[in-house]
């Protein structure tokens, strides 16, 4: 339709960006996709599982297809502190739902199977080179990138750069995120083999597990620990905010707190002789809803995390299916805006109406406050783990002295919490959650 050397230009091959030129491809558009990484998937982390609907409805025979790790069957919340560990353990056949249930991944050969589909489909990769500049033309309407020495044009071009935001900032004027917005998860991987996988965690043949921390996985402050069962090894790994990283006066390192992690009694069991084959850190957005930037400009588009889409919820971890739903709702709209004509941010106003009335949208602004109330949460890392412990003690410690009744042995453990504290906490958690 114009004389721009592509329809669309993707930037990035992450979740988003390798769906969104799917997306394109497959409705005829010719797209090209420029990943900075050596391939899709090099640069790339995640914890994790992915939620599979938003994947469903782009590929809906995934599950024979991508290189899925394990279907997450059990669900794990731990509440520690350094020498105790109290673990919440659920399973239900719903977790297993078609369209409810989740996948653990790794991104290396998650990532290279997207890009393959795009590929598959039409869209056309160069890899090895990261854009520098989004080009405008005199209006001020994106018209595409450069990248190294070359110029290409596209009539849209659709920012998937994650959550490292330089070009939104450089080229499109998004604001950086506040580093309270930000926190930095660092991971290993561990290699086991897949019966003593799942007689660790307890989970039947081909079935995995995901297991979350709060408390002493990260020494007490904001953010917390993740395990997830891999066909044949463990991902494992924490989460901690920016500040704490970046605070000079924090006497433990986020790298020895990922060391004290795996030597925690609750840990150190499930990776004992298991082989570290991998060590990597990623930066995550975890403001929410409101560090959610403009996202529809003239001639481009902004999806993923590059747009801020990402919610830790302490029980829930979600960015790839936000990544792969606005992937797919931002190559939508661009195809729509080539065919009307208009790919100004008027013709290209489709995808905020798509994401708007989408979950992606909808959940980021119902669960608005939850940032906030975890960051200022200091006693759910500290204080409650503790109280935790004690309480479980005076349940289950059997030492031949003559026992009290249980209210009487837990009631004076919790008031030193102060009642009146404790129900404010959950007050305020329970309705931001
Ligand atoms: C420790 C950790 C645990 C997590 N756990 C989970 C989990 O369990 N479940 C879940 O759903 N989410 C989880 N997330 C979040 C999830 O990984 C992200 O939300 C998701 O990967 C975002 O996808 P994306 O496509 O937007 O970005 P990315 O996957 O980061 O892809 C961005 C791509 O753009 C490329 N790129 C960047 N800049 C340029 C440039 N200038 N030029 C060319 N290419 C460029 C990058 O190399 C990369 O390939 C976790 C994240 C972390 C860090």
């Amino acid at each position: 339709m114009s004389e721009a050397d592509f329809d669309i230009i993707v930037v990035g091959s992450g979740c988003a960006g390798a769906v969104a030129a799917y997306v394109a491809a497959s409705a005829g558009k010719s797209v090209l996709v420029v990943e900075r990484g050596n391939y899709a998937g090099a640069k790339n982390m995640t914890g994790g599982r992915i939620y599979s609907h938003s994947l469903k409805e782009v590929f809906p025979n995934f599950e024979e297809e991508a290189p899925l790790e394990r279907k997450i069957t059990h669900e794990r919340m731990a509440v520690m502190d350094p020498a105790s560990s109290m673990t919440i353990d659920f399973t239900s056949p719903e977790l297993a739902r078609e369209g409810a249930d989740s996948y653990s991944v790794l991104r290396g050969p998650f990532d290279q199977w997207l890009a393959e589909k795009a590929e598959e489909a039409g869209a056309e990769y160069i890899c090895g080179i990261a854009v520098e500049e989004l080009i405008k033309d005199e209006s001020g309407k994106v018209i595409g990138v450069r990248a190294g020495e070359d110029e290409i044009t596209a009539s849209v071009t659709i920012v998937a750069e994650g959550v490292n935001t330089l070009l939104c900032e450089r080229s499109l004027g998004n604001a950086r995120p506040k580093a309270s917005q930000m926190a930095v998860g660092i991971k290993e991987v561990f290699e086991l083999p897949a019966g003593v996988i799942e007689d660790r965690f307890l989970v039947p043949e081909g079935e995995g597990a995901a297991m979350l921390f709060v408390g002493d996985a990260t020494h007490g402050k904001v953010g917390g620990g993740f395990m997830y069962t891999n066909k044949e090894s463990i991902s494992l790994g924490l989460v901690a905010t920016i500040s704490t990283a970046a605070d000079g006066a924090n006497e433990t390192p986020v790298y020895q707190m990922l060391e004290d992690f795996k030597n925690h009694p609750a840990v150190a069991p499930i990776i004992r002789g298991a082989k570290m084959v991998e060590h990597s850190g990623h930066m995550v957005p975890e403001g929410g809803y409101h560090m959610v930037p403009q996202y529809v400009f003239d001639g481009a588009l902004v999806a993923g995390e590059a747009a801020g889409l990402c919610m830790n919820m302490g029980y829930q971890v979600r960015g790839m299916d936000f990544a792969v739903a606005s992937g797919r709702m931002a190559a939508e709209a661009a195809v729509e805006a080539l065919d009307a004509g208009d790919t100004s941010a008027a013709g290209l106003a489709g995808y905020k109406r798509r994401m708007e009335d989408s979950f992606v949208i909808k959940d980021l602004a119902t669960f608005a406050k939850w940032p906030h109330v975890m960051e200022e949460w200091d006693a759910m890392f500290n204080d409650y783990p503790v109280m935790v412990r004690e309480v479980f003690n005076a349940m289950f410690c059997v030492d031949g002295q003559p026992q009290q009744h249980l209210s009487k042995r837990i009631m004076p453990i919790v008031k030193k919490q102060g009642l009146f504290k404790l129900a404010r906490d959950m007050r305020g958690a329970l309705k931001a959650l």
